[in-house]
């Protein structure tokens, strides 16, 4: 079955936002050759790439899966690293990069595991932030877009594994 979506935040939108953030995240690492960024996998592909392209330090990249919602839409608090990073995480600056919060359970554990293996630095970049859907608290550093309690695909959100590829934030409509 195919939904109809509707433009929720557009392309142009999120493509400044990016290099808004990309200049932050430079203006902060300057001078730093140790820093890495670190996509949650599925979700965090695309924004993780727009976001690398724009990011002038250079920097190294890894990617680690944590157990998603599977084909429900909510999260069940009991998060499993499916796939861990591929390199050592010690001594470096990283930055986790997410498609989205909502509840806050994956990043929490995530950011938890990722602790202990002695990395210099942490920050938690989001593309989207669902903060009134929160249950754990997360400081995150770097937020694309706030938004309100609605289901959003696009930009690496699936549904059921559909709508990935969207170049923009969409509502499902019907
Ligand atoms: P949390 O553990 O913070 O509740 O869940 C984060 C994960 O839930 C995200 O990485 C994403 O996979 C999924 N998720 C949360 N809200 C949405 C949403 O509105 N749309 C989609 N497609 N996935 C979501």
């Amino acid at each position: 079955m195919n939904h109809k979506i509707e433009v929720f935040i557009s392309s142009d939108r999120i493509s400044k936002r990016i290099l808004e953030i990309a200049n932050e995240i430079d203006k902060h690492y300057k001078g730093s050759d140790n820093l890495i960024l670190i996509g949650l996998l599925r979700g965090s592909y695309m924004f993780m790439s727009d976001l690398s392209k724009l990011i002038k330090t250079p920097h190294e990249i890894d990617f680690i899966t944590a157990s998603s919602y599977g084909a429900g839409t909510v999260s069940s608090g009991d998060v499993k690293i499916l796939k861990d990073l591929d390199g050592d995480i010690k001594g470096k600056d990283i930055i986790i990069i997410e498609d989205i919060i909502d509840t806050g359970n994956t990043l929490s554990k995530v950011k938890e595991i990722l602790s202990i293996r002695n990395p210099t630095s942490i920050k938690i970049c989001t593309l989207l932030d669902k903060p009134s859907r929160r249950e754990i608290a997360v400081s995150v550093d770097y937020i694309g877009f706030e938004i309100p309690d609605e289901f959003v695909v696009g930009m690496g959100l699936d549904l059921d594994q559909k709508y990935r590829h969207l170049p923009f934030v969409g509502k499902i409509t019907e």
